[in-house]
């Protein structure tokens, strides 16, 4: 279809109808509601379109998760096909559908060796729900019932369910609901430029940081601990990827304390560092017990997630457990089964992860890194296809913005402007730009920021800011 064929779009109704009802997910519903929220139409390739015929590069893949891009038509025919034939059937009552058989099987052909089963969730965050009623299923089935503290990390993304965002790490989701709920600790990030030393290697940074991992057991017990949980990069803490000392680390005293870990891969899976799991990027080399995933594993075409189940946890649940009293209406979905297994089949089959990591992740961080030579601009580093950079107020000294001043905001802002999508996360921005881009496409997105980058200066200047 082209962008002729579409229909005309009132954006002013489309905009008051928004406005009256319509309250957004992590968004002050007044300030939107005074600018008015920009109405998104199509999508094609890497691009999207606004209401009024703005072209905008997608830097974001929707939210991290349209990695094969929009307007696949392999997709919508498999979903066709699904809702033709059988639209919807459960698995709870010895049932299952051809979809929810043969996802779950092709799922186990390209996941890390051992991850021989999954449970089917909607979304990322009712996947980490599962990951908890898991680990401590678990334990209680060792005759270990009393391990059951989770730790994750400050700044952490798990999702916003009750469960989900106690196991984040986002200050301003414990404030609004009392949590984190009982059982859940945190330990500081690995994020050199907040808790770094003068001086310090990022190798000796990185194991550092692991070792707060290994004091946080000491001081807890060892034998309450159940599982430590993580994002191999975190996604919207700000694209804060550790230094490479850092995962190994973490498996090691894992290890040692015979400790669960649990491998939130909601973004890094499905191709995103260049490898079908973020846990097989040699960068982080870790083997987690569960995968946590969701977004990328339908390209974001219909809500699918879930958890990849480890030898030794499928074996207590199959062989000791009886029944798991856990379940969603929705799990194994067979018409979101059928567009996830078109998004797997055609990542493989036009090599998309491969291509990642052998072409397009080394020349999105060769052309990102470049950004870097912008007086505004610093710390540009990527991988796979997530890549982050720092505003800093003054670079040689390393000083950062005042926080109320939002110069990410501002620079959010330009980008849209200048038709590239990228996301402010506090002194960051960052990109999640869909796996299939060319390097044309990633040249035009470059420049885009940059352009952005230089707007951002000229207005702070204007304002005597800077
Ligand atoms: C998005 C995200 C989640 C939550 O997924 P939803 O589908 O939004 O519930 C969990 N973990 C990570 C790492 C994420 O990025």
């Amino acid at each position: 279809m082209k962008l002729n064929d579409l229909p005309t779009f009132d954006t002013a109704a489309l905009r008051a109808k928004d406005a009256a009802h319509h309250l957004h997910p992590f968004t002050d519903t007044r300030s939107l509601n005074a600018a008015g929220a920009r109405v998104i139409v199509r999508g094609e390739g890497v691009r999207i379109w606004d209401s009024e015929g703005q072209e905008i590069i997608d830097g974001m893949s929707g939210l991290w998760c349209v990695n094969l891009g929009y307007g696949r038509q392999d997709l919508v025919d498999a979903a066709t096909h699904q809702m033709q034939v059988l639209p919807y059937y459960n698995a709870f009552f010895k049932t299952t559908t051809a979809p929810a058989a043969e996802l779950s099987a092709l799922l186990s052909e390209i996941a890390p060796p051992g991850f021989e089963h999954v449970f089917f969730t909607n979304s990322g965050s009712e996947g980490n729900d599962t990951v908890i009623r898991l680990v401590r299923r678990y334990w209680d089935l060792q005759g270990q019932p009393q391990r059951k503290i989770l730790i994750s990390r400050h700044n952490a993304y798990h999702g916003s369910t009750m469960a989900a965002a106690s196991l984040g790490g986002m200050s301003g989701m414990h404030e609004q609901g009392d949590l984190p709920i009982p059982g859940i600790t945190h330990i500081d990030q690995p994020y050199q430029l907040q808790h770094g030393k003068p001086g310090e290697s990022e190798h000796d940074f990185g194991l550092r940081a692991a070792g707060w991992l290994e004091a946080k057991i000491l001081e807890l017990g060892a034998d309450q601990v159940a599982a430590f949980i993580g994002e191999p990069v975190q996604g919207a803490g700000g694209v804060i990827i550790p230094p490479a000392s850092y995962w190994p680390e973490i498996q090691r005293i894992c290890d040692k304390y015979g400790i669960l870990l649990v491998s939130d891969e909601v973004i890094c899976g499905f191709g995103r560092l260049g490898h079908w799991f973020g846990c097989q990027h040699p960068h982080i080399n870790t083997r987690p017990d569960l995968i946590t995933f969701a977004k990328g594993v339908t390209s974001g075409y219909l809500p699918l997630g879930g958890v990849l189940v480890g030898e030794r946890i499928a074996r207590a649940l199959i062989e000791q457990g009886g029944d798991f009293n856990h379940g969603f209406t929705y799990s194994g979905h067979p018409t979101c089964c059928a567009v996830a297994i078109a998004n797997v089949q055609a990542l493989r089959s036009e090599g998309v992860v491969q291509r990642v990591a052998t072409d397009t992740a080394p020349y999105l961080a060769r052309q990102f890194a470049t950004l870097a030579d912008h007086p505004l601009a610093g710390d540009a580093q990527s991988l796979g296809m997530v890549a982050g950079l720092v505003l800093y107020k003054d670079k040689a000294a390393r000083t950062l913005f005042d926080a109320d001043l939002g110069v990410g905001y501002r620079c959010r802002d330009n980008c849209f402007k200048n038709g590239v999508v990228m996301r402010a996360v506090e002194e960051r921005m960052i990109i999640a730009p869909p796996l299939v881009m060319t390097h044309d496409e990633i040249d035009l997105m470059i420049a885009r920021i940059r352009r952005s980058l230089d707007d951002t200066l000229a207005g702070l200047r204007a304002e005597g800011l800077i």
